[in-house]
């Protein structure tokens, strides 16, 4: 299968890991993709130069401090800059937008991934944590848009490329591969004392700093089980976690008479991003190619949940329903704030991520405003915990 005609991409979030990575299977594939719209925080620097080099038709920089900066430097061009928070959701309706790929951090993602779908554009959702807070509200409405939500997650697309010419009912389980990330095997005491440089060091991934947090904490896997709930439509019994140290295997499907699919490969994010992006073709490309032999052995081991409670938290969170998982999100991206700013310690996380669980106001069946207000109560309670440590 070919890609007929050049698509033109949105890139939420250009400036980071999964952003970079994007642009580089554009630049490799310029008569295929063209970037349209590119988006920062507040690297301003970065994003005026991958405007220099790309020319879309708007950029925005977030922060609005960096506006004039970003403003001056592409003043000779014909690259639109705006700014400010309500930007995002604004700029992805942009008519000649055929995908939005989603690569935001945390619960900034959910607006403008809600506009995009609205505006019935594909979506390359590397953002998981839209689906975490609100999987249910995003899901049905991209479902009433005829809109496909396509995964950038490894595992996630591992999933998705396994059940490529398969009935998805007749899924039985799907197992998530996690590596373990920078502290497998360790227990609580080692734990105790580990610093955010540590925690930073993830033995097969180099990205952002909020989900190497993550995957050192194991909330990552959580997060992606809460996830894959949603993308392919599983109860929570169908969802398992096994520990694969190498990263090769990136997610198994299980289906119902027992056969099972595996996608497997050389831990590379580009692959994921590219599948995204020239779903169903696949395309040829120069990255470096899985050798079995420097592979001799794929292991694979439980995952220590009782050490690792956040994985514990998430699954519970399902169970539970609800704003659940929208509070376990919020809680989550305080204290890997707080952890990065070496303000809390690394078990710390968790016992405040499980005292907003127990704390802030459960709703049983959230409407959209909810998730919002859930969100900003558990960041409030949070803090608070945080200063009274
Ligand atoms: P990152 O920190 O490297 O980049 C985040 C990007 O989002 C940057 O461009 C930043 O400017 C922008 N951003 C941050 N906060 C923002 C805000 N409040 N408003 C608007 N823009 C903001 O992160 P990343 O590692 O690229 O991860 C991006 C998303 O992809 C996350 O949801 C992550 O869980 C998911 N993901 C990442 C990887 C990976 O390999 N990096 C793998 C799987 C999934
Ligand atoms: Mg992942």
């Amino acid at each position: 299968m070919e890609i007929s005609k050049v698509k033109n991409i949105a890139i939420l979030g250009s400036t980071g890991s999964i952003g970079t990575q994007a642009l580089e299977v554009i630049r490799a594939n310029k008569d295929l993709f063209k970037a349209v719209v590119l988006t920062a925080q507040s690297n301003a620097d970065l994003l005026i130069a991958q405007a220099l080099e790309f020319s879309p038709k708007v950029v925005v920089i977030v922060d609005e401090s960096k506006y004039g900066q970003v403003k001056e430097a592409l003043a000779h061009t014909s690259t639109e800059v705006k700014s400010g928070e309500d930007a995002l959701a604004e700029v992805v309706v942009l008519p000649e937008i055929n995908v939005v790929l989603t690569a935001v951090v945390g619960f900034c993602g959910l607006k403008p991934t809600i506009s995009a779908i609205q505006a019935k554009k594909t979506i390359a959702l590397a953002n998981k944590e839209t689906l975490v807070v609100a999987g249910d509200i995003v899901t049905a409405l991209a479902k009433e848009n005829g809109v496909s939500i396509l995964p950038v997650d490894s595992e996630h697309s591992a999933i998705f490329q396994c059940l490529v010419g398969e009935n998805v009912a007749e899924v039985e389980k799907i197992y998530l591969t996690a590596s373990g990330g920078p502290f497998r095997g360790k227990n609580i005491d080692f734990l105790k004392t580990v610093t955010c440089h540590q925690a930073l060091k993830h033995p097969n991934w180099s990205m952002g700093a909020k989900i190497t947090i993550d995957s050192a904490s194991l909330m990552n896997k959580g997060l992606e089980v809460i996830e894959a709930k949603w993308l392919f439509n599983l109860e929570v019994d169908q969802i398992d976690v096994i520990v694969h140290p190498q990263s090769i295997i990136h997610s198994i499907a299980q289906f119902k008479d027992g056969s099972m699919k595996a996608q497997m490969g050389l831990p590379d994010m580009k692959l994921p991003i590219q599948y995204a992006l020239t779903y169903p073709a696949r395309l040829q490309n120069d990255f470096k190619r899985f050798n079995f032999l420097d592979y001799p052995a794929l292991t694979f081991e439980p995952a220590d949940m009782q050490t690792f409670r956040n994985l514990a938290y998430a699954f519970e969170a399902l169970h539970k329903g609800g704003n659940m998982a929208c509070i376990i999100n919020a809680a989550n991206e305080v204290v890997v704030a707080e952890f990065l700013k070496e303000r809390i310690g690394f078990l710390q996380m968790s016992d405040i991520i499980e005292r907003c669980m127990l704390n802030v106001d459960f709703v049983e069946k959230p409407i959209l405003e909810d998730y919002f207000q859930t969100d900003k109560d558990t960041r409030a309670y949070a803090l608070d915990l945080v200063t009274n440590i």
